[in-house]
């Protein structure tokens, strides 16, 4: 961070961005103006290059087309992989996750080289479609609490020996492959199916993002009272009987 200003990167809003996406830059936007902190918000669309002085960089979920195109034109800017050499924090949701990993199936059912910030690769799925909510326990280095959120995804992820499970879910199936494991993280760069918008749902996740580029251990508190009525209303949904 520089000149006290925190600069918050929200990647290709005109492609990504199909599950209430905006939300997640909303909230961090929001949790580091009442910490006092100046916030440059810069929406990338895909026709624009990815600046890499951000300090963090939102990437959201979408539909297989659109993931296709976000994918290439990524690759093409190659600006991500500078911005995270330089200690970018990222975090990207379901269709953003993937892109982020090795590589994934296409719309055209093709593999698609992904940008390899996540060691993670991800085939399509042979069983039903992931839908519905998700309740799971986030790696409790992260020090966070529950994780809820929605998926939806045909996708399965696989981790590498370099990537952290990001979860383990009590209810819903995560990256599918049966292990219980939800998302992916390295240092710095983290991936989530969660959709909900999942910052609004979980919303210290979004401080722990704001740790990172600030490099401070703690933040001073806020009033959270909505958001835990919110978390308690998803977690109290996704614990009813379908
Ligand atoms: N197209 C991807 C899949 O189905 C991602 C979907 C999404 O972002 N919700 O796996």
């Amino acid at each position: 961070m520089s000149d006290n200003q925190l600069r918050l990167v929200w990647i290709y809003p005109d492609l990504l961005s199909t599950y209430g996406d905006q939300g997640n830059a909303l909230v961090v936007e929001r949790r580091a103006r009442q910490r006092g902190l100046d916030v440059a918000r810069l929406d990338v669309r895909s026709d624009q290059p990815i600046p890499t002085s951000g300090d963090i960089y939102l990437i959201g979920g979408g539909e297989d087309r659109p993931q296709r195109l976000a994918a290439e034109r990524l690759r093409r800017d190659g600006h991500l992989y500078r911005a995270v050499e330089n200690g970018a924090i990222v975090f990207s949701v379901c269709a953003g996750y993937q892109i982020l990993g090795h590589e994934f199936i296409n719309d055209l059912g093709q593999r698609e080289p992904g940008l390899g910030l996540l060691d993670v690769t991800t085939v399509r799925g042979t069983a039903e479609r992931c839908v519905g909510d998700v309740l799971a326990d986030i790696d409790p280095r992260l020090g966070l609490p529950q994780l809820t959120g929605f998926e939806n995804h045909q996708g399965v992820t696989r981790l590498g020996p370099t990537a952290r499970p990001f979860a383990q879910v009590r209810l819903g199936r995560g990256n599918g492959t049966g292990d219980g494991t939800e998302g992916a993280y390295n240092d710095t760069v983290f991936g989530t199916y969660m959709h909900g918008p999942v910052l609004a749902r979980n919303p210290l996740i979004a401080d722990l993002l704001l740790k990172l580029a600030l490099d401070v251990n703690a933040l001073p508190p806020i009033d959270d009272r909505w958001y835990e009525a919110l978390r308690n209303e998803r977690i109290a949904a996704a614990q009813q009987p379908a």
